[in-house]
């Protein structure tokens, strides 16, 4: 048995399999990983200024709750802001909110949002140590793609959000928010494994919980993505 193995163990809960530690003081960085390369910026993203750059948190919050930008606000029930410590260390960004979050106005707390809690809670974290966001305020219909107008239109948001948090560590999780935050469109499957720079900040992108769900053989390659981040934040 590896030695990863004999720490970390494979839980059935709620009938997926969640990732479990054995003991919550140690999350084991496997020395491969922790002295993974550092990408450049494939970013060279380009800040949006504009009115939303200026806005404190709260102004902020204000501006989004009241948001009709891109067209979304016809079919939204809430916005989504997010959840969790404005000066949290750690800011995860997801896609876009599903019918739950629509409803509750709180991102991740769907199925995915449950696995997502495991994640999390496998790191040692949970979510007011963190802060959860997401590329859009609010759920496009029938949970289709988010188009690159509504991307266009409320990333000025997520950007303040992190520029106000001033993380340790970006997890992007999912496409989506890779695409959207360092301004590629390379496979996801090339961009994770790897440390990115997002305006000076760590970033480490992920698959998406929801897609984990759908394929839970590719867990550990996730658990590996999150192990290197915790790497990153420890030496920050
Ligand atoms: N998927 C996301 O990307 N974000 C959420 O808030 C919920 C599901």
């Amino acid at each position: 048995m590896s030695n990863d193995a004999t720490k970390f163990q494979y839980l059935d809960a709620m009938g997926i399999q969640v990732w479990q530690r054995r003991n919550p003081a140690v999350v084991a960085i496997p020395n491969d990983v922790a002295s993974s390369p550092v990408e450049p910026a494939a970013t060279a993203a380009v800040r949006p200024i504009d009115d939303v750059a200026s806005l404190d948190w709260d102004a902020l919050a204000k501006t989004v709750s009241a948001c009709e930008r891109c067209g979304l606000q016809q079919t939204r029930t809430r916005t989504v802001f997010g959840a969790g410590n404005p000066r949290a260390r750690w800011v995860f960004v997801g896609e876009a909110p599903g019918a739950d979050e629509d409803r509750q106005g709180e991102p991740f707390v769907g199925r995915a949002g449950q696995l997502l809690n495991a994640m999390l809670f496998a790191l040692g974290l949970n979510r007011k140590d963190v802060f959860i966001a997401n590329v859009l305020k609010c759920r496009p219909p029938e949970n289709r793609d988010p188009r690159p107008g509504e991307v266009e239109q409320c990333e000025p948001y997520l950007i303040r959000q992190i520029e106000l948090i001033q993380p340790a560590i970006i997890v992007a999780l999912g496409r989506h928010a890779v695409h959207s935050l360092l301004k590629t469109d390379e496979a996801l499957g090339k961009l994770r494994g790897m440390q990115h720079d997002y305006h000076g900040i760590p970033l480490v992108a992920t698959y998406h919980p929801a897609y984990l769900l759908r394929s839970p053989g590719e867990k550990a390659k996730a658990w590996d993505d999150l192990k290197l981040a915790h790497s990153i934040v420890a030496v920050s």
